[in-house]
């Protein structure tokens, strides 16, 4: 790496997940070509939720050279093998989309072809029998996957932790990273009059912060790409119409802690529970169109089990996204370029992936090629439109007619681009390829049969080899995953054999 051009000098506003996680990436993978800052306000504060993430958070924590033992016992976290959606598809049914694959594929068709062929002639197995992270998870079991390419190599994990800590701690990390922190409020931002370009930002303390190249994080206020830039908002609200979450921490109820978040349907929306260490964060995201701020509120009160440990707290969002995330020298990352309800759990992922994209087209130097900053929008507007896509599909594919909610959402039209894919799917069981970007098969496989959309016709290579064969195949797959999860240790266990990511008990 050259360090003969000047350093690009970067700041960050904002303090909050999206804030640090991009603080500490740039200092730690840009080094020595960048200098950054990061002013944040403890008057203004975070936004303090988004406890369930993705298995890609494994190699962000792991690129900043942070040890997973001392993350976890920082941040209370736990492991997380899928999520478990109930009532989606049908009031009294549930499936669980995992961090991992069913099956295996056999001469070139993909398991789910044999597995549909096999509901044709009578099975009623359910696909999650021949996924090791489903068995596991609903067992409550966990062990860290194997690199070897065998069963155990069929599943990943993600993180359950505690969004209060994780800043704090990633703040800790920056700073020996080099980070310079400032705390203060920003008052007013400076652009130059030709360009536009944010050119410093001004403290209520009258101190000012020059830079070359900002990056907003300052959460659902987008001070800088939005109301300093006026970047335009897409609004998603007519497709996902939630916009609130009533959040509310729990105690937990039982020395079991699930390796898996819930996502269980509600009247007007859903409901999280995701397990940590200490407690239980429960929220229910609904529509303020379907039911009142109240109502909601004394909903996850009933139906959240375990002793309250702070009473529901009223978020409120809207779902759509800034029409580009980078304009003129302004890069948004977290709330302040858009929001999705964390039906799957993507807003940190979508945070890590903006990071990771301005990394790879990062200006040296801090001259931005315009060409750099069109595929950077390009591959944020296609990660978020992926994620849309999915989340819609959860609401949509549904056969529930018991509330305005249900019905507004089984019967609203849906964007090109999922009517598209799901259309494929009904044909033929097919999933559209993506070479990158979220979600792969294995996930719209498990949302798709959780939620009742069985295709027409599947792959009519599947009836080729001798049924009994294939019968038996399935079989003897659904008993290797039964005693590997046999095998396995409980969660709970795993966290204390593995001392060192316990967090101590306060
Ligand atoms: C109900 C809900 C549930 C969620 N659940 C999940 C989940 O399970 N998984 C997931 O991945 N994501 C989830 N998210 C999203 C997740 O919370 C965010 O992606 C994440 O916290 C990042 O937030 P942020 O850093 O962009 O904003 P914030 O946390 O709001 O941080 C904004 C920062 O900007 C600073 N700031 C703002 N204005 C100024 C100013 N004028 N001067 C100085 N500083 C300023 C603030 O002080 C703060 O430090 C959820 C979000 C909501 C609303």
């Amino acid at each position: 790496m050259t360090t003969s051009a000047p350093k690009t000098r970067v700041v960050v506003l904002g303090g909050g997940t999206a804030g640090w996680m991009s603080a500490c990436s740039l200092a730690k993978l840009l080094g020595p070509l960048v200098s950054v800052t990061l002013v944040e306000s403890e008057d203004i504060g975070i936004v303090g939720v988004g406890e369930a993430t993705l298995p890609h958070i494994r190699g962000f924590v792991e690129r900043l050279g942070i040890d997973e033992a001392a993350f976890m016992q920082a941040t209370h976290a736990t492991y997380k093998l899928g999520i478990d959606f109930q009532d989606f598809g049908r009031i009294g049914e549930s499936y669980v989309h995992p961090f991992g694959t069913f099956g295996e594929e056999v001469a070139g068709v993909p398991f789910h072809h044999y597995w549909l062929e096999l509901q044709r002639q009578g099975m009623t197995e359910p696909i999650g029998h021949y996924s090791l992270a489903v068995t596991a998870a609903l067992a409550n079991k966990f062990r860290p996957p194997t690199t070897d390419g065998s069963l155990n190599s069929t599943y990943g994990y993600a993180y359950q932790f505690d969004a209060t800590l994780f800043g704090p701690f990633l703040r800790e990390h920056g700073q020996t990273l080099g980070v310079e922190r400032v705390e203060g409020k920003v008052v007013e931002v400076r652009q130059d009059p030709e360009s536009g370009d944010v050119t410093a930002l001004v403290l209520e303390s009258g101190r000012e912060l020059e830079g070359d190249l900002f990056i907003d994080c300052s959460g659902f206020r987008s001070l800088l790409l939005g109301d300093t830039l006026g970047e335009e908002w897409e609004d998603w609200s007519p497709w996902l119409p939630c916009d609130r979450a009533a959040a509310m921490p729990c105690e937990h109820v039982s020395e079991e802690i699930s390796p898996f978040t819930t996502a269980a349907a509600m009247p007007a929306g859903w409901r999280w529970r995701i397990p940590l260490q200490h407690r239980i964060g429960n929220g229910y995201v609904f529509s303020s169109a379907f039911v009142s701020e109240d109502e909601a509120c004394e909903a996850i009160r009933s139906a959240a089990e375990g002793e309250r440990v702070a009473e529901p707290r009223v978020l409120r969002f809207r779902a759509g996204r800034r029409k580009a995330s980078w304009q003129k020298n302004v890069i948004a990352v977290g709330l302040s370029s858009g929001f999705l309800e964390p039906l799957e759990s993507t807003s940190i992922y979508l945070s890590q992936m903006a990071i990771t994209y301005l990394i790879e087209l990062f200006p040296i130097g801090g001259q931005i090629d315009p060409r750099d900053r069109d595929e950077f929008n390009r591959l944020v507007d296609m990660e978020y439109d992926r994620v849309r896509d999915f989340l819609i599909l959860h609401f949509h594919a549904t056969t529930r007619d018991d509330s305005e909610f249900w019905n507004h959402v089984r019967t609203m039209a849906v964007p090109d681009t999922l009517a598209e894919k799901m259309e494929l799917w009904r044909q033929a069981g097919r999933i559209e390829k993506y070479s990158d970007g979220l979600f792969y098969d294995a996930s719209w496989i498990a949302v798709y049969i959780g939620q009742g959309v069985l295709p027409e016709r599947h792959d009519p290579r599947t009836r080729l080899p001798d049924p009994a064969q294939v019968a038996r195949a399935m079989g003897g797959l659904r008993g290797r995953i039964a005693s590997e999860v046999a095998a396995m240790p409980g969660h709970r266990e795993f966290l204390t054999a593995n001392a060192r990511r316990l967090a101590p008990l306060s």
